[in-house]
């Protein structure tokens, strides 16, 4: 049984130098979400949006995982049958950090896709121009692997039925304006809340602990808040 669920967005990876979208100089503040990260955006100016996740893509070359994608790394390793690694983040720190599997709800940058077959290819840190055929079908229909507003997430119904196993879920560096976190705390017996600050879109009376402050800071907390409730799980499980 899956006991423990993480559940991270944009702020944990904002330590290794990946900018939030939403933070004070986050990426927000430079581009129109709608024309870059909508289907829209995407059908009105192409060019524009593939660009826009070249920039992404490259950005990530350097950026290493911080302390927190390693302890989830690091838990996965010790409990392998009980730890979920899902994120909504499109980076691959956690995969950069030895995480063995992680679901990204929202897509991978290191990927594309083809449009007309659905072939999925992964290109590492490259622009799309230099792979723009699809391997498979040979058309010239690749695009970045990323889900964007108004596009459907598959992986949501993995989420859903993870969450219906979970005993712990630990959120960290969500502003919850995407995914609900609050309800998904009231489904579980026990949440963690790891977030710089209180968010308008977050009920923090709905988790069992919160913790404001840097995911890297917190990490420590969270690993042995996690390691002491499994080692519990695992005292019933003999008795
Ligand atoms: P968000 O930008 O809406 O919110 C970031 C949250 O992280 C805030 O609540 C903030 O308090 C918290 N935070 C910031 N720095 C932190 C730190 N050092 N430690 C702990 N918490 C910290 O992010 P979101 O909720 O993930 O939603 C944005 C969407 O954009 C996601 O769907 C994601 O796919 C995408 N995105 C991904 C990346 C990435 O892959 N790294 C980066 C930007 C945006």
């Amino acid at each position: 049984m899956k006991k423990v669920l993480f559940l991270t967005g944009a702020g944990i990876s904002a330590e290794s130098g990946i900018r939030t979208f939403r933070d004070g100089n986050g990426l927000w503040h430079e581009h129109n979400i709608m024309e870059v990260c909508s289907d829209i955006g995407f059908m009105t100016n192409r060019t524009k949006v593939l660009n826009f996740y070249d920039d992404r893509r490259a950005d990530l070359a350097d950026k290493i995982p911080n302390a927190a994608h390693q302890m989830i790394a690091d838990l996965q390793r010790e409990f392998p049958k009980s730890i979920v690694n899902i994120t909504q983040n499109v980076d691959d720190l956690f995969e950069k950090a030895g995480c063995k599997k992680t679901i990204h709800l929202h897509g991978e940058l290191t990927k594309i896709q083809c449009e007309s077959c659905g072939y999925i290819k992964s290109i590492g840190y490259d622009a799309i121009g230099d792979h723009s055929i699809c391997p498979f079908c040979k058309k010239e229909e690749m695009r970045h692997f990323v889900v964007m507003f108004g596009e459907q997430a598959p992986e949501y119904e993995t989420l859903a039925q993870m969450l219906e196993e979970t005993k712990l879920l630990v959120v960290i560096g969500t502003s919850g304006e995407v995914l609900p976190v609050d309800d998904f705390a009231g489904e579980v017996p026990y949440a963690i809340l790891n977030n710089l600050e209180p968010s308008d879109a977050i009920e923090e009376e709905c988790f069992s602990l919160v913790i404001h402050k840097k995911a890297t800071e917190a990490c420590h907390e969270i690993a042995q808040t996690v390691r002491s409730f499994l080692q519990t799980e695992q005292t019933k499980v003999e008795q």
